[in-house]
């Protein structure tokens, strides 16, 4: 006995992750760890370990190491062998999947897929590529000739083959947005030729040094200089680099990574998908070649799995991509970019629903890495944290190219009503449009649609119905029924405006088809292209549509936000907001934050060839501070209202918001539930010692209480401290998991999110 006991003693345990992805065993296991195997045991090692009740052999990973046993050591089983030598970097994953779980909530398996990733079978249907057929002096001809005829797409495709050799199918049609017709006559004609072979498994082209190099100017130097001399230092740090559209972020970029990598270390650049096209990337395959290697949703599990080997293996130094190109398995990882950081993509919206700001500067804190954070109009958390010096703030005020800004002009549409204008477009607009039309350039028309047909405002003086018991608007449901989303307040819409009396009280029906119609009346001679969830349905539909307005077959782009997102067509330079304040009812904290980075980055669009841009803002509320913000193009302004609101009403970035989100498809159920959960959350409130409380709201019905036939009710809870909301959720994890708890309510997690529930 006391031999027994002397051994046990000296003895170290690991928790362990069992790698059964389809089981869902949401827990970590002690094996202990035998003498001869404690030298090459560490956090992140892969081993083997008897499972289960037949000891059937499993694959674990090794999460911590400890000296204590949880339970009677005899029980413990011991690990068997090490499989593979925790590479350093998979122990950083795991202590990183394990970081997101705790901090955003989900499950562990959840939480490991997330950062893991899914070896699916590469299916080895080989790539497709594309090259000349012909001689260069041959094809420089045919560009002529093209080029005569307006043969846009084929000029597009010529051109690329002509700069870079090489081309896959998924960037010509993808990101150059040339249509599979014109390819396939292009080959038919033996103009270009097919490439099929393994040797390119790189999506990026491999040539270099085509694009210009530019000198940096003063401000980009400068910038540059910082970065460096901190790096050189090894004072690894996150920086915002908060610069103006055109500015030359992305030649920063480039400087900073040319250092990270001379170094011998490795980065990761995350661009929205939306913006992830094929002039972003070729500007660093450009200057990288081979050592940059892309990552977007159109690749398969299995190519993607491909990319994050090669990444592991050291073949590639740099990992471009959306959110999920933030886990590539680089050992050395040197900086994290985030490029257009405050768009809302960066956060996940399935559990665990991460942040990838926060995450890459966890990430990069356990690879001791830098991040930098780049955008025209940074997130509001993001300049607060650089405010308070968190982040460290690098300025680019002008635009690169000595290019100007667009000029900005705000139409308020209560004129154009009183003027007797009923249409949708302002006289400003029309004139504009037609003048567009006469000089043969494009016109980009959006309306803003979060929030559009749903509530109900007065055209005349902009009134908008409001509930009497809350601060939003009421929606619309049916054609008479007012409906408050945050208490259940309900009122028949009225016949005339309380305010004023007119009798223009109105939904704003039916969007972008509207448009569309009141533009073919207006113009009837305007080649119109509308892009919508209903023209875009079908696959590829939308590369279609905008393959057609860059190849000029429209004069004008009719659509929602989308179509001002990350697209850049040189002969646009008129860009149209309808109805710009539409968003600023939508019953979200954000709501001003996303109108300003929507009307500045549109405008941002317009003019980007040679010409000078002119954007309109059609609007009710020109007063408003995020329009009127917007029309100076003015972000610090704009910042500094946003934040004495958030400070006022204690929401993220000032305080934190935990959103507890649960659904049964018993409404009784969930209600029951959600009391029960919001019972638990206040007891613990109510036993906290400090003078300020978290502040709890709800639970209440979600604002689209029943989706597919699936009850939602939410709780809300507001505190300062975010690890005090992490341990509320602790609790809150462990109530749903105890037996008194019905597990018909699903329960979920959302941490300051991004939408209201
Ligand atoms: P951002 O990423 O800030 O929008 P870009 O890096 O795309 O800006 O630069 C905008 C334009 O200015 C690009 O066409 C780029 O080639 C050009 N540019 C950037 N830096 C310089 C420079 N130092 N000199 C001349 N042109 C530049
Ligand atoms: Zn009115
Ligand atoms: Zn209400």
């Amino acid at each position: 006995m006391m031999h027994f006991a002397k051994g046990v003693e000296g003895l170290l345990y690991a928790e362990v992750i069992v790698d059964i992805v389809v089981q869902a065993l949401d827990r970590i296991f002690t094996y202990s760890i035998p003498e001869e195997l404690e030298e090459s045991i560490t956090v992140g090692a892969q081993v083997a370990i008897p499972f289960g009740k037949n000891n059937r052999e499993r694959r674990g990973f090794v999460m911590r190491i400890k000296n204590t046993p949880d339970y009677e050591p005899e029980r413990i089983k011991g690990i068997t062998r090490v499989l593979c030598d925790s590479s350093l970097v998979e122990g950083q994953l795991l202590q990183l999947a394990y970081w997101i779980r705790e901090q955003y909530g989900s499950t562990l398996v959840q939480a490991l897929s997330v950062v893991l990733p899914i070896k699916a079978k590469i299916n080895e249907k080989s790539k497709v590529y594309y090259s000349l057929a012909v001689e260069e002096n041959d094809a420089e001809k045919l560009l002529a000739a093209y080029e005569s005829k307006h043969y846009v797409a084929k000029v597009r495709l010529l051109r690329a083959l002509l700069e870079d050799k090489t081309l896959t199918k998924n960037m010509a049609v993808h990101a150059l947005h040339i249509p599979y017709s014109t390819i396939n006559t292009m080959y038919s004609d033996g103009i270009i030729k097919e490439l099929s072979t393994r040797e390119y498994r790189n999506p990026t082209t491999s040539k270099t040094g085509i694009l210009p190099v530019h000198r940096l100017n003063a401000e980009q130097q400068s910038i540059t200089d910082i970065f460096c001399c901190d790096y050189s230092n090894h004072e690894y740090k996150t920086y915002l680099l908060y610069g103006v559209t055109g500015s030359g972020k992305t030649e920063v970029y480039l400087e900073m990574l040319e250092k990270v990598l001379e170094e011998g270390r490795e980065a990761i650049v995350l661009i929205p998908e939306i913006a992830l096209t094929y002039q972003t990337v070729r500007r660093f395959a450009n200057r990288f070649g081979d050592l940059v290697t892309v990552v977007h949703s159109k690749l398969s599990k299995g190519e993607r799995y491909d990319q994050f080997e090669r990444a592991k293996k050291g073949e590639v130094k740099i990992m471009i991509g959306p959110r999920s190109a933030l886990f590539a398995p680089f050992s050395n990882l040197g900086l994290i970019i985030i490029d257009e950081e405050h768009e809302t993509s960066y956060k996940s919206e399935s559990p665990p629903k991460y942040h990838a700001r926060e995450t890459a500067i966890r990430r990069a804190e356990l690879a001791n890495a830098s991040v930098v954070l780049g955008s025209a109009t940074p997130s509001v958390e993001s300049f607060h944290r650089a405010m308070k010096g968190e982040y460290k703030l690098l300025s680019l005020k002008k635009r690169a190219a000595g290019a100007v800004l667009p000029t900005v002009e705000v139409v308020d549409m209560r004129n154009e009503l009183a003027a007797g204008n009923f249409k949708m477009f302002s006289r400003t607009l029309q004139a504009a449009v037609k003048e567009r039309l006469f000089k043969g350039e494009q016109s980009i028309l959006f309306i803003n649609r979060r929030g559009y047909a749903s509530f109900v405002s007065c055209r005349k003086c902009g009134f908008v119905v409001k509930c009497s018991h809350c601060d939003v608007s009421l929606k619309l449901h049916g054609k008479t029924r007012l409906v408050c989303h945050y208490c259940g307040y309900e009122e028949k819409i009225p016949l005339k405006c309380p305010e004023c009396g007119s009798g223009y009280i109105r939904s704003f029906g039916t969007g972008t088809e509207k448009v569309e119609e009141q533009l073919h009346m207006a113009f009837p001679e305007a080649r119109v292209l509308r892009m919508d969830a209903d023209t875009t349905k079908q696959k590829g539909g939308h590369e279609k549509l905008l393959a057609a307005f860059a190849n000029e077959e429209a004069d004008i782009l009719v659509g929602t936000q989308m179509i001002v997102k990350g697209h850049d067509f040189p002969k646009v330079t008129l860009v149209a907001a309808l109805a710009a304040d539409m968003s600023l009812y939508e019953q979200n904290f954000r709501s001003g934050e996303r109108t300003f980075d929507l009307l500045t980055q549109a405008a941002g669009r317009a003019g980007r060839g040679d010409k000078r841009g002119h954007m309109i803002i059609q609007c009710y509320r020109p007063e408003q501070y995020a329009i009127a913000a917007a029309a100076r193009q003015d972000y610090e302004g704009f910042y500094q209202e946003e934040i004495a609101y958030r400070k006022l009403l204690r929401y993220p970035p000032v305080s934190h918001m935990l959103a507890v989100f649960m659904a049964a498809d018993n409404k009784v159920q969930v209600e029951k539930d959600s009391e029960s959960i919001a019972e638990i959350v206040k007891q613990y409130i109510r036993g906290m010692e400090n003078e300020q409380r978290p502040e709890c709201i709800g639970p209440g019905e979600a604002s689209v209480y029943r989706v597919q036939d699936v009850y939602r009710r939410i709780l809300y809870i507001k505190y300062d401290d975010y690890q005090e909301l992490v341990r509320i959720k602790n609790i809150i994890e462990d109530y749903v998991k105890c037996d008194s708890f019905s597990k018909r309510t699903r329960v979920y997690f959302d941490f300051d999110p991004m939408n209201i529930y």
